[in-house]
This record gives structure tokens, sequence and C-alpha cells, in this order.
């Protein structure tokens, strides 16, 4: 089984784009994290994503507020920061406390700066196929995997196990938009093995530690892991079980080192494309 790394492809696209920031005439775009909270995964993903801007010669800066603060104190400075023209996009990190009414952020971001795809504008744009939207990150990172390794998309079975806005469903719909047959799986689907078995691309998204093994993989099967997880050793893993795949799968990402690091890299596109746009 050949392993696809997430390093290899983040790559192919900081040569994308550096070339898209020569067009920027040495302007620097500039991405705002917006976290509430202190949570260890959010922080954690923070930094990922501000080592990546810096290592792409993109500008990155935190926006941090407190765990309890109101619904109408955190709308009042998310729409501050939406309406900075110093800054070209933003990142949320989700999930907000209850508190906060993330329906009413998901329409205030300013679809310009969505660079994770929340806004129901975005979202449209996703199902439409229309390219002029941003759609989430971690989705378009599946889609920059298969690309990167010249795996075809085409009339092949794809199975994607998950149905969140965030990854399941935008990603059906960026395979689709790649003419795959897709499948869509979740916790009703009946005959998630045989499904799952019977693709020829399984992405899995469930966020379930190690849960697709062997019997969920088909002879020659590609397996794209979105999951991040920790294991019962208190260690990093996928949904999909690396190991025990290794005999059946053609090529599969590992956890960690596959698509949490494109995931970034596709932040940092979207950063310049929305500064391109901007400019326009
Ligand atoms: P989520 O909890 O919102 O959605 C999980 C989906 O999986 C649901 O639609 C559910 O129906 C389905 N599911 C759960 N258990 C299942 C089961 N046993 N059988 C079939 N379907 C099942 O999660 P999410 O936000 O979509 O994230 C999914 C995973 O991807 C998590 O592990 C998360 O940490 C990871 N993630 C990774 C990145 C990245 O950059 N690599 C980014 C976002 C999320």
């Amino acid at each position: 089984m050949i392993t696809l790394k997430g390093a290899e492809v983040s790559a192919r696209i900081k040569e994308q784009v550096a070339e898209d920031l020569k067009k920027l005439d040495g302007k620097i775009p500039a991405l705002a994290i917006v976290r509430v909270g202190e949570k260890p995964d959010d922080m954690s993903y923070e930094r990922g994503a501000k080592k990546k801007m810096d290592s792409f010669g993109l500008q990155a800066e935190s926006f941090v507020f407190p765990e309890d603060i109101s619904d109408e104190d955190f709308k009042a400075a998310f729409q501050k920061i939406c309406q900075d023209e110093k800054i070209t996009g933003i990142l949320l990190l989700k999930p907000l406390p209850e508190q906060i009414s993330e329906k009413d952020i998901d329409r205030m971001i300013d679809p310009k700066k969505d660079l994770d795809g929340i806004s129901p504008e975005n979202i449209a744009k996703v199902f439409a196929g229309d390219p002029t939207g941003f759609a989430p990150c971690t989705a378009e990172a599946v889609i920059e995997v298969l690309k990167a390794y010249d795996i075809p998309i085409a009339g092949k079975r794809a199975a994607v196990v998950g149905r969140s806005m965030i990854v399941g469903k935008p990603l059906s719909m960026l395979l689709l938009k790649e003419n795959a047959t897709v499948t869509v799986c979740h916790t009703r689907t009946a005959d998630l093995k045989g499904t799952c078995k019977n693709a020829e691309l399984l992405i899995a998204a469930a966020g379930k530690a190690k849960m697709l093994d062997e019997g969920y993989v088909g002879e020659g099967a590609v397996v794209i892991d979105v999951g991040i997880n920790v294991d019962e050793d208190g260690k990093l893993c996928g949904d999909v079980d690396f190991q025990s795949i290794q005999e059946r799968a053609s090529m599969a990402t590992p956890v960690p080192g596959g698509v949490g690091a494109v995931t970034t890299a596709v932040l940092a596109k979207h950063l310049v494309r929305a500064a391109l746009q901007q400019a326009e």
C-alpha cells in the first residue's frame, strides 16, 4: 500500500500560492483566526494554521474571546473583524459555546472573507458547483490529495462516511463535481460495511477512532482518512485502522501526516484567492 503524504500535497499547493502572491504587487494577505475559549483542539489547530501561513509567507493574527462572552458582545466583536479592511480572510474555530448563535454568525460573516465556507452563500456555491465560492478547507483538502497523486475520480464509486456541514456534505458535492458516483453514509446507514467495501474511493469523516478496518475496505481501494481522534493510548489516530488495511487498500492517507497538513495549505490558498478577488 502506498502512503499518501499530506506534506507533499501541501508543498504543491505552496508553489501555486507563491505564484498567486506575485499577482498582489507586494501586498501580504492577512488571516484572522477567531477563537472563543481555550479548547486544546482549537489551540492546536490555530498553532498549525499560523505556522502554515508563516511558512507560506502570509500573515495571521488571533482574536481570542473568553468562553463566557455573551452572544451580543461576540456578535459586535465579530462584526468589527468582518468589517476591518486590514483583514483579508477569517477562520472561525467551531463549535462556539452554547450561548452564541452559530447560525447567526454563519450569516454574519462576509462571504468574501469566509475562507472555510460557513456562510449560506458559499455553501450554495459549493452545492451549485460554482468555483468562485469557498468550500470548507478540509473537504477541498481531500480533493487536493486525490488530484496531487493523480488518482482518478470521474466515474469512480466514492463512499463518504459522515454527513456534517463542514466535511461530509460539502465533500460529497465536490466529488460529484469531479464526476464520481457518491454515496453518503451516516449513523443510520443500514449496510455500512458493504457500502464502504464496494467503494473505489473511501473517505472517512465520522470522528470515530479506527472504526474502519480491513473489513470495510475493498481490494485496491483508495482510502482518505479525515478523522482526527485520540486512541486508547492517548495517541492521535484517524477513523481508519491504518495497520489493518495495509494488504487491502492500494493507497491511504495516514493520521497524523495526511489530510490535516493539506487543510491548512488550502486555507492559505483560499486566503490568497480572497485577496485577489478583493483586489478586482
Ligand atoms: P461530526 O461529528 O460533525 O460528524 C460526524 C459524521 O459522521 C456525522 O454525520 C455522523 O452521522 C457520522 N458518523 C458518526 N459515527 C458514525 C458511525 N459509527 N457510522 C457511520 N457514520 C457515523 O464531525 P466532523 O466535524 O464532520 O468531523 C469528522 C472528523 O473529521 C472528526 O474526527 C474531526 O476531528 C475530523 N476533522 C478533521 C479535519 C482535518 O483538517 N483533517 C477538519 C475537520 C474535522
